[in-house]
């Protein structure tokens, strides 16, 4: 494989506004760097043994600074705080209409949505039907390909889109878009499902990781009561049923940490360990007027805000939980990454939240125009911040913008020594990196992961979801489908622009 030299102009993010001198100069430092010595010689080399993983990526869906700074400042997301006084930590910029599997392909190929080609939750099918995006429409490689392809080990658990599952070297564990569970049991999103073939790579391994999931089906309502205390919604028939659809985000969430707690203890020293939780985006569309009731014109009655107000913190503590455990489980030597797709903020503030005839939720949370995410990155590669104001007192105003959604797949190739492909959109965030780490890193380029074999093998048709129906009655009831498609998806309002 032909390895080009660092382009600083080449590095830059085509679309991103200008940054500061700093950046270039930190990039020329890595092209320095890189001059010394041959290509692929100085890349950082993997431990001997089993260390953990080089680099743990939590993506974590639709966290919003503005939920997490006063949860910081009470305390209570201390595991994040740790990792926020190890390294550093800001808003992460992304795309508009900010729809989770566009973005998160993005995060996972580095690429603009045009380009991956996962463009919205569905697409239609030739017979004009809608049915989901599923893996074999990306038209680009993602970071499990890119790192299976380089002989490197990557573990990737509940991505968006990864259904069916591509093979890869080390595991790959689908969040499976499939709905056959809804019909039954009202469980619809991001999980494993009995029946369904192509969630688990390797294949052999998906009966052993479905029945980790049968477990936390059992335990459901003790961890929900565990997690959320006794939620007893009170008000609208809509908030019952706001909170009875919430309960398959923890499912699949619980599921998620309990196949990622056992394959790291079998593949702890993959390249790239990737975890996906989702549950506080979920409850963030449908409890949003509960936990900022002054926000929305028509306040709701004080019984329901004291019965909900608490289950958007209460997910947010709760991942804070799971981060604490996944960090601890890999030590101090596996670099931590931190990730949301987007934020949050208020929606559809005028609306009365009436219940609607044709049973739809009415969202009070949204994501549509594109709020910056959290971004925290901590271990040996990375520096600590800049930022000096002690966490506790830190304001949304102290939050640098670190960087943009595309940058991440370049940053975690760099850290790993492999190639940046040059139709990325995204850079590699250089002046994010220690220096010691930097200049044992060679940054590297090539003109395209995706080899002309890789990409004829694109060509299958997308394989027949079963569930497809339910799929879209889940996602509309989350207000995703658009305009046209859902009246809860009106656009947002100047003021909540601003947010
Ligand atoms: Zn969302």
């Amino acid at each position: 494989m032909r390895i080009h030299r660092l382009d600083i102009r080449r590095s830059l993010p085509r679309f991103a506004e200008p940054r500061r001198a700093g950046v270039a100069l930190a990039l020329l430092a890595i092209a320095l760097a890189g001059c010394r010595s041959s290509p692929t010689s100085n890349a950082p080399n993997k431990p001997s043994g089993k260390s953990g993983p080089r680099i743990l990526l939590l993506a974590c869906d639709g966290i919003e600074w503005n939920v997490v700074l006063p949860l910081l400042k009470a305390g209570d997301m201390p595991n994040l705080e740790t990792l926020m006084k190890r390294g550093v930590f800001g808003t992460l910029r992304t795309y508009a209409p900010a729809k989770s599997p566009v973005i998160w392909t993005t995060v996972a190929t580095g690429k603009t949505p045009e380009k991956h080609g996962i463009t919205n939750f569905f697409k239609s099918s030739p017979n004009g039907e809608s049915i989901p995006f599923t893996s074999a429409d990306r038209r680009t490689k993602a970071l499990w390909n890119i790192l299976s392809d380089a002989g490197r080990t990557c573990v990737t658990i509940g991505w968006w889109n990864t259904f069916p599952v591509e093979p890869v070297r080390g595991c790959l564990v689908a969040q499976t878009n499939t709905m056959e569970d809804f019909r039954v049991r009202g469980i619809v999103k991001n999980t494993l499902v009995r029946g369904v073939e192509g969630q688990v790579f390797p294949p052999e391994r998906q009966n052993e990781l479905l029945t980790l999931v049968d477990d936390v089906e059992r335990e459901l309502p003790d961890l929900l009561r565990r997690y959320f205390g006794d939620v007893v919604p009170v008000g609208s028939p809509m908030n019952v049923q706001s909170w009875n659809a919430s309960a398959w985000a923890v499912r699949a969430d619980e599921a998620y940490r309990r196949i990622a707690s056992k394959l790291l203890d079998e593949i702890d020293d993959a390249d790239l360990f990737t975890v996906y939780f989702g549950t506080t985006d979920v409850v963030g569309h449908r409890f949003w007027r509960f936990y900022e009731p002054k926000a929305f014109r028509h306040v709701p009655l004080p019984e329901a805000v004291r019965a909900m107000k608490d289950i958007i913190p209460n997910a947010y503590r709760h991942l804070d939980a799971l981060i604490g455990e996944l960090v601890r489980r890999v030590g101090d030597s596996t670099n931590i990454m931190v990730v949301s797709d987007h934020g949050m903020h208020a929606e559809n503030v005028d609306s009365l939240f009436l219940p609607r005839e044709d049973g739809q939720l009415i969202e009070s949370g949204a994501h549509t125009d594109g709020p910056p995410g959290l971004v925290c990155l901590a271990g040996p590669a990375f520096r600590t911040s800049s930022v000096k104001k002690p966490i506790r007192e830190l304001t949304r105003q102290d939050l640098p913008e670190l960087g943009v959604v595309t940058d991440v797949a370049p940053t975690v190739l760099a850290i790993l020594g492999l190639p940046i492909g040059r139709d990325m959109d995204g850079r590699v965030l250089g002046e994010l990196l220690d220096p010691k780490f930097e200049e044992r890193i060679d940054v590297q380029f090539v003109a395209t992961h995706d080899t002309p074999e890789w990409l004829a093998s694109r060509g299958a048709s997308s394989p027949a979801v079963p569930g497809t129906k339910e799929r879209i009655e889940q996602l509309r009831a989350l207000g995703y489908l658009g305009d046209s498609q859902s009246p809860a998806t009106t656009q947002p309002t100047a003021s909540e622009r601003g947010r």
